[in-house]
């Protein structure tokens, strides 16, 4: 495990660099002799323990010190990089300034989730990955930390009590459903509310928020910053029906024809686990990383004295996969206590899909990696629980579809492992009930809902579609635009207008 500065020590660095830099006009070389600042987190040692959040966020200092390391490029590649085109060089100027309040306000006026984004968005393949100051230094790892800015000041602005909601307008008397409570749900709500309209959520669960809650773990992402924003959806007075399962408590014709809807959106996820179909995949101690996570989060099996439905008694963890979600389980089993855990990845680190520091995090903690394995079959005991799996070595081949090197399995290299535990995250697809259940919803052959790129209008009358049930699994940025996008379009379509404005 690596050496750890804490936050004390790196706010000290940071004032000290204000002292130098703040408070003066900068030249470009200026800034880019600004060191990176680096983001305070929970020692690993003693983070695997708990279930707090890692990383515990700027000082102000370091994020005045960041701010002042942007150039403020007149052509902003970093916006471009940005799904929805947050003015990025504008909110970290007012940052840098001191003017949280106003550096808050320009990143809301495109997102409407920037404590969130600035936790979970994969900025280094986003905006950051076009920032020309990592571009001059030659480093990705050196560009502007556009994300952990934006977090801080989303943060300010909940701390100090700030947050206004927003105006709602003279009510339209429409009335619109909006199904699922994801970020795509969460965002189409709160601006087809905004417009006027009378709007009821519909979640299959019993708790609201979609992957934010029952997915993303709590030292990723706290869950009281999602209650936050499901709070101030209720204020703003959009209705949350829980444990209401649409395709089966209401289908999707019922909602539209006989409950008075008109109109709906669909942001139900991608909530179905694939698995690899081999043998054993039925044994007692397999999961799917949905199932394990869920229990995890949403039941709180992790605190094992009160939980209801506590989680599987592990020692040694099998995790396969090389996605956020693979890093997010092993880091969750690990703190749920077991022994060990190992990631069995297909292929080398180069082309695992996790985001880097996810992968820099787990590592930390002690999870373990075996590249260039596959599973090939799980053995249980007399019991049928989990005893061994059998993986076999794999070499690198040609690129195959994804753009990445394929695996290649290497015959005679077969060989047994003990693991008591095994986790299955190689992927989600989309759940199929609404589509099976609802005549004249177009899908495409993976079940997703077909919508107009523009408008994301389904091929139902005043039925509209986002997140990842549209676009497959990705992530909350998209799924957060595409809400936006598509609440403006059902807007026009509910003032008769039609149009998009
Ligand atoms: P979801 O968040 O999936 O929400 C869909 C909701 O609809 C769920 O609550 C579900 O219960 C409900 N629902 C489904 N069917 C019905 C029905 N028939 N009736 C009523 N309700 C229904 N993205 C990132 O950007 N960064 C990350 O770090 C990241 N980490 C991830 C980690 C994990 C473990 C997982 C699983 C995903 C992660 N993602 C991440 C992806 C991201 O969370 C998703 O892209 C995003 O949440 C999709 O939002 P959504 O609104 O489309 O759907
Ligand atoms: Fe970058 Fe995501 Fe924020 Fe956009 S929302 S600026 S991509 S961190
Ligand atoms: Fe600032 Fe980087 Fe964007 Fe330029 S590209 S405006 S330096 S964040």
């Amino acid at each position: 495990m690596i050496a750890h500065p804490d936050k004390a020590e790196l706010d000290k660095v940071a004032v000290e660099l204000l002292q130098v830099y703040g408070n003066r006009e900068l030249k470009a070389k200026e800034r880019l002799a600004i060191p990176p600042q680096e983001m305070p987190s929970q020692d690993p040692h003693v983070r695997v323990s708990n279930m707090d959040e890692v990383a515990t966020g700027y000082t102000e200092a370091q994020v005045k010190v960041e701010a002042l390391r942007c150039l403020q490029c007149a052509n902003a590649p970093c916006v471009k990089g940005c799904p929805v085109g947050i003015d990025i060089p504008r909110f970290i100027a007012k940052a840098a300034e001191g003017d949280y309040a106003s550096s808050v306000a320009v990143i809301k006026e495109s997102s409407m989730l920037p404590a969130i984004c600035g936790r979970v968005c994969p900025q280094e393949s986003q905006c950051q990955l076009l920032c020309t100051v990592g571009k001059s230094l030659k480093s990705i790892d050196k560009a502007v930390n556009i994300g952990r800015i934006e977090r801080y000041v989303a943060d300010w602005e909940s701390r100090a009590g700030k947050r206004k909601n927003p105006e709602i307008a003279a009510s339209t008397g429409k009335k619109v459903g909006v199904v699922g409570s994801g970020p795509a749900s969460m965002t189409a709500a709160a601006d087809l509310r905004r417009a006027g309209h009378d709007v009821v959520m519909f979640e299959a669960l019993h708790k609201a928020g979609g992957v934010l809650v029952y997915g993303i773990p709590e030292f990723r992402l706290p869950k009281s910053i999602v209650q936050e924003e499901l709070d101030a959806l209720s204020a703003m007075g959009v209705k949350i029906e829980h444990n209401f399962l649409v395709g089966r408590t209401a289908k999707l014709h019922d909602l539209m024809e006989r409950e008075g809807f008109d109109a709906l959106f669909l942001g139900t996820g991608a909530g179905l686990p694939k698995f690899l179909n081999i043998a054993g995949e039925n044994l007692v101690g397999v999961f799917s990383a949905n199932e394990y996570l869920t229990r995890s989060n949403l039941m709180r099996a992790y605190d094992r004295h009160k939980a209801g439905t506590p989680l599987y008694n592990s020692k040694k963890v099998a995790v396969f996969g090389g996605g956020n979600v693979a890093m997010d389980a092993a880091r969750t089993a690990k703190r749920l206590g077991a022994d060990e855990v190992t990631i069995v990845y297909r292929r080398t680190d180069e082309e695992m899909p996790a985001r880097r520091e996810e992968i820099a995090h787990a590592k930390e903690e002690g999870v373990k990696f075996l590249y260039l394995h596959a599973p090939l079959r799980i053995v249980g005991d007399e019991k049928g629980m989990v005893k061994q799996v059998e993986l076999i070595t794999c070499e690198l081949g040609e690129p195959d579809a994804s753009g990445r090197r394929s695996p290649v399995e290497i015959p005679g290299s077969e060989a047994m492992h003990d693991f008591d535990t095994v986790i299955v995250a190689i992927g989600n697809a989309s759940n199929p009930l609404i589509e099976k259940t609802t005549k004249g919803l177009d899908v495409n052959r993976r079940g997703n809902i077909i919508v107009d790129e523009e408008t994301c209008a389904t091929s139902m009358k005043g039925v509209y579609a986002g997140g990842d049930i549209v676009l497959g699994a990705a992530t909350v940025i998209l799924a957060m635009g595409q809400g936006r996008r598509a609440a403006k379009a059902m807007n026009a379509y509910l003032a008769g207008t039609g149009e998009v404005e």
